[in-house]
């Protein structure tokens, strides 16, 4: 999308986006990377790729502004002056990533890195979405750098960034920035892919339309508004199935997909059932995501059937309002009226919900459901995030202790608990953590939970554990 039709789309916030534009011209203008564009041109295209998922105004302007505050001698005071806290501490988290994520090699630097997005998102989740139009754009426009370092920001992307976008459910942005890495990564192989692929897909065509054809016989008669769409390839994934199976191109078995789109809930199941009765669906493969939403709110009907002429295909029926979410992931959610004090409130719990469901999905070996159980209490407040020694992330309200950790990391190591070293050092037990901390609990046999700490724990959890633990002990 061209930053002029999005402004045409946001009337309201036409002039700061423009007085962006122009700031961002002036400052950057003369500014060269290796590549020949200036860096304006640069923040002009991180903009257009926030305001083609259709971000609010916040972070398309932020995405302007991004190289700002590091690279001219612009001072924060004179940046905040004019933009204010939001578009501040959004740039701020920006820049402080470009730092952390610019060296990067083994599996101890990417858990660090990871470490350091979450962390920044906390303050802001707008920081991220920033950050992977940031790297967007970089990726079209690294064939000047030299090879080792187109290799290792690819690698990255593929590695965070990717799944990132995956987890927050922007399936568009990490198709792209799996295919542009891989493009990097291996020119040679990409090219012959995707040939193959545009090939294959040509030879397919007449059979997509027969489905559509016989589809549209059947759903017609309903009366019910829909459209039908072809599913975009991936070309990354489909170079991971290849590796995974150990396979040629030729050989990995290809089952076509489509999309039906429509209006309601009740349109969804209708056209499910006239699906299911004209042809034989494959046992186990459908899955209800409308009944059940993915945690970063992916709704979508998924079946596979083989139609009456022998042809296998996936389909996927959802709403238009659903294809949104899935295109765009919670970025999706974010047309709330932004001029409404209430609902920025209301804005910023979903955002924290659905964030932190996918960072706790993220965390394999993590107990989530009890986490789960008292976030809602807990996102009244303000959330840190902690670390336990192997980096596994734990999430807390703000002003919580170490007795908070323990017990989050378990039970028995709260009940247990009798000293905490923080980053490394000995704090005493009711030392408030803080975001980034990592936290090694100390733990005796003999010890157990004091009455004294319900005076500084924070978290329900906790409380009642103590509780329960001396209710237990006194029987
Ligand atoms: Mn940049």
């Amino acid at each position: 999308m061209e930053l002029t039709k999005y402004i045409e789309a946001n009337p309201l916030h036409k002039q700061q986006i423009t007085d962006a534009v122009l700031y961002a011209e002036n400052n950057l203008k003369n500014l060269k990377r290796l590549s020949g564009r200036t860096y304006f041109q640069h923040a002009l295209a991180v903009a257009e790729n926030l305001a083609e998922l259709n971000f609010d105004y916040v972070t398309v302007i932020s995405g302007l502004l991004h190289d700002v505050l590091e690279d001219t001698q612009i001072t924060r005071e004179d940046f905040l002056t004019k933009f204010g806290s939001e578009i501040t501490t959004i740039v701020e988290g920006v820049t402080k990533l470009k730092k952390y994520t610019s060296v990067m090699s083994d599996d101890a630097r990417r858990n660090e890195n990871i470490r350091k997005l979450i962390i920044a998102s906390a303050k802001d989740i707008r920081v991220i979405f920033v950050k992977l139009a940031d790297r967007m754009d970089n990726l079209t426009d690294l064939k000047f750098l030299p090879a080792e370092k187109i290799k290792k920001i690819s690698q990255e992307t593929i590695d965070i960034y990717a799944p990132i976008a995956h987890r927050l459910g922007i399936y568009k942005l990490k198709a792209h920035l799996e295919d542009f890495s891989f493009m990097n990564l291996n020119p040679q192989l990409f090219s012959e892919l995707s040939k193959k692929i545009a090939f294959r897909e040509i030879e397919q065509q007449h059979i997509l339309d027969d489905i559509v054809e016989t589809l549209k016989k059947n759903i017609d008669p309903l009366n019910i508004q829909y459209r039908i769409k072809s599913r975009p390839k991936n070309i990354y994934s489909i170079f991971r199935k290849m590796e995974k199976q150990n396979k040629p191109f030729e050989e990995i078995q290809d089952i076509l997909g489509m999309r039906i789109i429509t209006a309601t809930v009740e349109n969804c199941y209708s056209i499910l059932g006239i699906l299911h009765t004209m042809s034989s669906p494959v046992p186990e493969t459908f899955t209800d995501y409308i009944a059940n939403p993915k945690s970063n709110m992916y709704q979508s009907i998924h079946t596979t059937v083989i139609m009456p002429d022998g042809v296998t295909v996936e389909v996927q029926i959802r709403t238009e309002e659903m294809h949104k979410t899935a295109s765009y992931g919670i970025a999706a959610h974010w047309k709330y009226k932004d001029t409404e004090k209430s609902s920025v409130k209301i804005r910023a719990f979903d955002e924290k919900i659905s964030w932190l469901a996918s960072v706790i999905e993220w965390q394999e070996n993590n107990n989530s459901n009890e986490f789960l159980a008292g976030l809602k209490a807990e996102l009244e407040f303000d959330q840190i995030f902690v670390f336990t020694p192997k980096g596994d992330i734990k999430s807390l309200p703000a002003g919580s202790t170490t007795v908070d950790f323990a017990y989050t990391v378990h039970t028995d190591i709260g009940n247990r608990c009798h000293g905490a070293k923080v980053n490394g050092k000995m704090v005493s037990l009711k030392y408030e953590l803080h975001n980034g901390d990592i936290v090694e609990i100390l733990t005796g046999k003999t010890a157990h939970p004091s009455q004294d700490w319900l005076k500084f724990v924070k978290t329900p959890t906790a409380r009642s554990k103590i509780k329960n633990y001396n209710k237990i002990t006194k029987v």
